[in-house]
């Protein structure tokens, strides 16, 4: 899920981005108004999070042109003001939540998660592979009900070893889709990642899901 932040305030700014990724939504943060509504614009965003009073155009005003754009990525207003009349006229102009600052961070989380089912589903997509299973959004991993912690790239080359079971994927095309960059034959950056992934899903389990395939590449085989 990827969330866009409007806010002007840089410490609070930073905090979002930060605690955010940590939760596992990808993140863009806009510090005023008008730069906002432009990449609300420009961009496919799940979810915006949108302060009211903000330089260049404020929140009201983003929601409305938002609106009036045609774009309904769901909104959830944060903000200082916390008279009724504005969170009458937020919710009128079209934001499923509003949030009074100052607020507490595990329900900034829930009610992202409320907007995560209402609009996205039930549950979080999760893929599952024997005995292994992906929480997509929770960016979690389980073995055998126990958590395997992966880093963040590692987690993205595990997706995409999913995404893509049973077949057999090329360090090009891992290259390609989980680094983003074209492919250079000296560097050994996929298979220092594979290795350590590897590790950490096959170790003490006789079903090694990760295989090497020698000479075409690697592959995630297992029961969807
Ligand atoms: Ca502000």
């Amino acid at each position: 899920m990827k969330i866009l932040v409007i806010e002007d305030e840089q410490k609070l700014a930073s905090f979002l981005e930060k605690g955010l990724l940590q939760a596992g939504y990808a993140v863009s943060t806009c510090y005023d108004g008008a730069k906002g509504l432009e990449a609300a614009a420009s961009d496919s965003f799940d979810l915006i999070l949108l302060d009211l009073m903000l330089p260049g155009a404020n929140g009201f005003d983003v929601l409305k042109n938002l609106r009036s754009f045609g774009i309904h990525t769901p909104v959830i207003i944060i903000s200082a003001l916390s008279e009724t009349e504005h969170l009458v006229k937020g919710l009128d102009l079209g934001a499923v939540d509003y949030i009074k600052k100052p607020f507490e961070w595990e329900e900034l989380l829930a009610r992202i998660r409320v907007v995560q089912k209402k609009y996205f589903g039930q549950e979080s997509p999760v893929i599952k592979i024997e005995d292994l299973t992906i929480d997509l959004i929770g960016r979690k991993v389980m073995r055998n009900g126990k958590e395997i912690k992966l880093t963040a790239k590692e987690f993205i080359l595990l997706e995409y070893l999913a995404r893509n079971a049973n077949r057999i994927v090329s360090k090009n095309q891992i290259m390609e889709n989980v680094w983003e960059m074209d492919f250079d034959p000296g560097s050994n950056i996929v298979e220092v990642h594979i290795y350590q992934l590897r590790k950490k899903i096959n170790e003490g389990f006789e079903n090694k899901l990760i295989e090497t395939v020698v000479g075409l590449g690697y592959s995630l085989k297992g029961k969807k």
